[in-house]
């Protein structure tokens, strides 16, 4: 898979949700890159910001998504 593929399960992803990709391409960018890195190296789309976590992970019950409105490392942010 490459960056525009991941991106693009992305957009689906976020289709018809309360929480948008970051408007903020260079971020989004940034973490599709060390996402492939991690599925590279261990098989898995791992977050790079949580270990042992599989990005998409369950970002809407964490205290960041209250507290800020974004997953963790700001892959998602409520629209
Ligand atoms: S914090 Fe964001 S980037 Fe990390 S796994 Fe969760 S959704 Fe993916």
């Amino acid at each position: 898979m490459n960056k525009e593929e991941l991106k693009e399960i992305w957009g689906k992803f976020v289709e018809n949700k309360d929480f948008k990709l970051n408007p903020d391409t260079e971020k989004v960018n940034e973490i599709a890159e060390i996402i492939l890195k991690n599925e590279e190296k261990t098989g898995l789309k791992l977050c790079p910001c949580q270990i042992n976590t599989v990005c998409p992970c369950n970002f809407k019950i964490q205290k960041n998504w209250k507290n800020k409105g974004t997953c963790i490392c700001n892959l998602f942010v409520k629209k």
